[in-house]
């Protein structure tokens, strides 16, 4: 495991398990923040990290793939604080739904356990302790990313991979609409940021000047699960 100070108050934990695995701990003035869970064999390590920046307050998931939540049930036996997710990625993180293009529902996450994130009565994502959700649904029905306004960071999940400082699409085979992922990432040429960070990569600069050429070459490019075959 290794962790990356990244930004000024962001820090990346990195993990490798045949793909590199990241989760990043943000710190606050009441605290740290932990976006995504990893696995469960990087609690100890995330838990001694985010001691060092006071109490943790709470754990955002960017969406429900094991990856991303597989530790946290291990997490909330150590640190018992809130866990939220955009709503719609709920019912199959709980496993009512099925993923798409996934024959079975898979109970990744007790019932309950993981809360929506709230809404203003626009129906806008509230700011979490200063860091901004924004729905990128593609890659999972509910995919959400977190933007620190201070780093200029955006924590991006899995609406990117990326490969020497340039975006690359989402995996394949986990992507339940590729299509709808690559229209989600204009996110970064909207917010504009300093740079993005993707869970399975390292971090991309200025990600934004990339946008329009990653939508040229990848725009058609269909998830495997969709069931119809590549162009
Ligand atoms: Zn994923």
């Amino acid at each position: 495991m290794k962790i990356k100070h990244i930004a000024p108050h962001i820090y990346k934990i990195e993990a490798w398990v045949g793909l590199k695995i990241s989760t990043w701990l943000v710190k606050t003035e009441f605290g740290s923040i932990l976006i995504d869970s990893g696995m469960g064999f990087m609690t100890g390590a995330t838990i001694k990290l985010a001691k060092a920046y006071g109490p943790l307050q709470m754990i955002l998931l960017t969406h429900g793939h094991i990856d991303h939540t597989g530790g946290l049930a291990s997490l909330l036996k150590k640190e018992r604080v809130p866990v939220y997710a955009h709503e719609l990625e709920i019912p199959y993180m709980e496993g009512d739904l099925a993923y798409p293009g996934r024959r079975k529902p898979q109970r990744l996450v007790d019932k309950g356990v993981v809360k929506p994130l709230p809404k203003d009565r626009e129906g806008q994502l509230h700011s979490m302790m200063g860091l901004i959700p924004y729905y990128t649904p593609g890659h999972s029905p509910g995919h959400t990313v977190y933007y620190h306004p201070e780093d200029q960071l955006l924590l991006c999940g899995d609406l990117f991979t990326s490969k020497n400082g340039r975006l690359k699409p989402p995996i394949k085979a986990f992507t339940a609409d590729m299509a709808e992922a690559v229209e989600s990432g204009k996110i970064v040429e909207e917010l504009s940021p300093a740079a993005a960070s993707v869970c399975h990569g390292g971090e991309v600069p200025d990600p934004g000047r990339q946008y329009k050429k990653y939508k040229a070459t990848f725009g058609s490019l269909r998830a495997a699960v969709n069931g119809s075959k590549e162009r």
